[in-house]
């Protein structure tokens, strides 16, 4: 069987674009070009559009999610939700071509800002109780549906302290995939923002 190539797609759902944020979605914009599957960015205030890096902007989008897929799209879309009914599957991936990421600041505890796309009525998957940053949950969604692997045999690694500066750690309230190293998968540039920002405290940055 010849799979259908898959669309990831986050729906940015602040009105700023965090720094954290551009690295993340350039991640997860890299990581699908590599695994032949396509990135969106949707719901992108037309004012933020041309704050973007050429490479995002050239994906990103105003219109939202439903603007794109209609009503008539709803039955594709599968909504990554630490709510949903269900763990996410490989079989998910022959029901589903496109997946729906909340682009949100993380927040601890989390305050359920997946809500909002909840609400729109598309059908939604978790990816286990723990909370992922966004790209980690596009990358786990990818192994799964892409690579058939079950989300129980991916390596995590659960609040990982990182150490941003010489014998300074701040500790991640988040689940990531493990790498082969051992250390959390993480965007490119990501340990030098943690550095930058050291001094403001994890919860002000996320
Ligand atoms: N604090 C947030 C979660 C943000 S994480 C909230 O208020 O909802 C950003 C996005 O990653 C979520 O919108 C969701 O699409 C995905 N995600 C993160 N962890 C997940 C999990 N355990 N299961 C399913 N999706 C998850």
């Amino acid at each position: 069987m010849v799979a259908s190539q898959k669309t990831y797609v986050v729906e940015h759902l602040d009105p700023e674009l965090e720094e954290w944020q551009v690295l993340e979605y350039t991640t997860i914009a890299k990581e699908c070009a590599k695994a032949n599957a396509s990135f969106k960015l949707t719901g992108v205030p037309q004012s933020l559009l041309d704050t973007l890096p050429k490479q995002l902007a050239a994906l990103a989008s105003s219109s939202t999610i439903e603007q794109i897929y209609g009503v008539e799209g709803k039955g594709r879309i599968c909504l990554l939700d630490p709510k949903g009914a269900s763990d996410l599957a490989p079989a998910d991936g022959n029901d589903f071509d496109i997946f729906l990421f909340g682009g949100i600041l993380g927040d601890d505890p989390p305050r359920d800002r997946t809500s909002e796309l909840r609400a729109k009525g598309f059908q939604g998957r978790r990816l286990g109780k723990e909370q992922m940053t966004t790209d980690t949950a596009a990358r786990v969604t990818r192994i799964v549906v892409q690579e058939d692997i079950p989300l129980d045999q991916i390596p995590y690694v659960n609040q990982p302290d990182i150490e941003v500066t010489a014998g300074e750690t701040v500790s991640m309230p988040f689940k990531y995939v493990k790498a082969a190293d051992g250390r959390p998968i993480m965007p490119e540039g990501m340990h030098e923002l943690l550095a930058q920002d050291a001094d403001k405290g994890i919860l002000d940055l996320l």
